[in-house]
């Protein structure tokens, strides 16, 4: 038989794990840890099974704010350990002996906003230049003004970004400011021989290259390649007539390697770059460019995405031909949201088909849409450093993030009543006046209260509950007020619910087992809109208390969720962050 020890142990292993996860417990783990601790249950397991599912059941039916309540009432050791549990510390980088003082660089370029999928690369390189007493550098890459042509307003929205998380950059570099600098160390390359002007057709120079062959323009003195060289910069070539190629092993194992391209021409006629207009028509591609930037700015440690390494094996070879040692690079793999697009182009393809509306549309993972949201960048961070530099591929889901967010914001966010989809509610049989007082924070009295009073008429109180407790309350069944009295409910006809007023105390409910749930007097409150993530809206009711309420101020709305205060004036319009 299970004793109602058992039973009790068993809720409180679900109710940590539904804690844990976002109210919702597993089963696995919660009966893993049950034979954990009562080893001798095994040889039940048939037994016990389905009373642990039957639990998980139970648990995950209350919201996550009763589920911490019970905890907090009858195990209040349990949730300790859970809040001096060690906040994760970065690997050391490597190598950082050998340089005077460590340097990191992030490198957006301005086409678009930042969004979740750049986080590690930002964080990542902000926190080891902090910890190594480094520097952290910006540096926009910006010289595509044709196919990933660069907006101005981006510039400006990145470094809003970054400034929001908290990752402010020492320096800042353009690389629009910078073409002078690569023409010059093109120069020395095609001077020494070890790039040349490629005049090719591209399908022609492709079946070379496959075929570990040198095209007939890589060979030619130095001279004749500085001779077309100025042919590029002049405008006798056109736009894809030529292209500056840097030499490699014809034979290297990765035909991509071979023979990349360094420098073509722009008709910036027609594609005038946001900051230099047609000033320039060569640009540097990327790592040309990038390769340059890393090594002159002195960065030492290189963090970023594992899609990068065969670009580390292009730049290797520039590296050689100008006697420059490649900094220490760490490649970490590939990082997955569930559920958020973290793709640029699918962002951008999104925002050209107005799908979104606008870049801070709740669907986006982009940080303007998260801090519309009430996500904090100390969530971000910890996130970001939770998973760290390693090489392999995580996936994490939108919970791993609202986790660490309600870790944050749970301690510090007003409660307030919120009723969605409001329903009528008339009590009964109430015989004075009530004054019902409920904590602006369960665990912070010293933040005062909110004061709600009831005055019935003909003994008749009227209230507004919500749509999505109508399922609780059913004929016959006890409810508690929240913070009021408790109710039978009678007759639920035509939307309105009937019900007679039954006992005042808390402890009685819970000896009834009475659920709780919120609501606000009629001919109170302020009309409410709250912008869901998929970008529907949830209207209703939230309490008098609301109006006093800011912009950028975060609340929880009780038994419905952490929300973002948008703006406030006759109605309150809040952004929903996560439960
Ligand atoms: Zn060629």
């Amino acid at each position: 038989m299970t004793t109602g020890k058992d039973k009790e142990l068993i809720r409180k292993l679900a109710l940590l794990n539904a804690i844990n996860y976002n109210g919702k417990a597993r089963f696995q783990p919660v009966f893993g840890k049950l034979l954990a601790e009562k080893p001798n249950l095994k040889a039940r397991v048939r037994e016990i099974s389905p009373i642990v599912a039957e639990i998980v059941e139970a648990v995950n039916r209350l919201f996550l704010e009763e589920q911490e309540r019970e905890v907090k009432a009858k195990w209040p050791e349990a949730l300790v350990k859970e809040k001096v549990e060690a906040e994760k510390k970065l690997p050391p980088l490597p190598n950082v002996e050998k340089y005077k003082r460590v340097i990191t660089r992030f490198s957006p370029n301005p086409d678009c906003v930042l969004h979740l999928g750049s986080a590690r690369a930002i964080i990542l390189c902000y926190e080891y230049a902090k910890m190594y007493n480094g520097s952290f550098y910006l540096r926009f890459e910006d010289t595509d003004p044709k196919l990933k042509r660069p907006q101005l307003s981006f510039y400006d929205l990145i470094r809003e970004d970054l400034e929001w998380l908290g990752c402010r950059w020492d320096v800042e570099f353009i690389q629009s400011d910078r073409l002078p600098i690569y023409y010059e160390h093109a120069e020395k390359l095609l001077a020494g021989g070890n790039a040349y002007v490629c005049t090719c057709k591209p399908p022609d120079f492709r079946k070379m290259v496959l075929a570990k062959h040198a095209c007939p323009c890589r060979n030619l003195p130095a001279n004749e390649q500085l001779s077309r060289w100025r042919k590029m910069l002049d405008g006798t070539c056109g736009e894809g007539e030529a292209v500056v190629r840097i030499k490699t092993d014809l034979d290297h194992p990765n035909p991509a390697v071979r023979e990349w391209p360094a420098l073509r021409i722009i008709d910036t006629e027609r594609y005038p770059h946001p900051r230099v207009g047609s000033k320039y028509r060569v640009w540097p591609l990327y790592n040309f460019a990038c390769g340059i930037d890393d090594h002159l700015l002195g960065i030492t440690h290189i963090i970023r995405g594992k899609e990068h390494l065969t670009n580390q094996k292009r730049q290797e070879y520039m590296y050689r031909h100008f006697g420059w040692e490649y900094p220490e690079a760490i490649h970490y793999g590939r990082m997955k949201i569930t559920g958020a697009t973290l793709s640029k182009s699918k962002i951008v393809q999104g925002m050209r088909d107005d799908i979104f509306t606008g870049w801070d549309d709740p669907r986006l993972a982009t940080f303007i849409a998260l801090r519309k949201r009430g996500i904090t960048p100390e969530a971000i961070r910890r996130l970001i450093i939770d998973v760290g530099p390693k090489p392999v591929d995580v996936v994490l889901s939108w919970e791993n993030l609202n986790a660490h967010n309600r870790k944050i914001i749970d301690p510090v966010a007003n409660r307030y009543f919120f009723v969605h989809d409001p329903k009528r509610m008339v009590v009964k049989d109430v015989s004075q006046a009530v004054t019902a007082k409920v904590p602006l924070h369960p665990d912070d009295p010293e933040k005062g209260f909110r004061q709600f009073q009831v005055k019935p008429e003909n003994k008749e109180a009227s209230l507004w509950i919500s749509n999505r407790d109508m399922s609780i309350v059913t004929k016959g069944k006890i409810v508690r007020l929240m913070g009021l009295f408790n109710v039978q409910i009678g007759n639920v006809a035509k939307g309105v619910v009937e019900a007679v007023y039954h006992s005042e105390s808390y402890e009685e409910a819970r000896k009834l087992g009475a659920p709780l749930i919120h609501w606000i007097l009629a001919d109170t409150g302020i009309p409410c809109e709250v912008v869901m993530p998929d970008a529907t809206i949830a209207r209703g009711i939230a309490e008098d208390g609301c109006r006093e309420l800011k912009a950028n101020d975060t609340v929880q709305f009780e038994r419905f969720g952490f929300v973002k205060v948008e703006s406030v004036n006759w109605k309150l319009k809040v952004y929903y962050a996560h439960r």
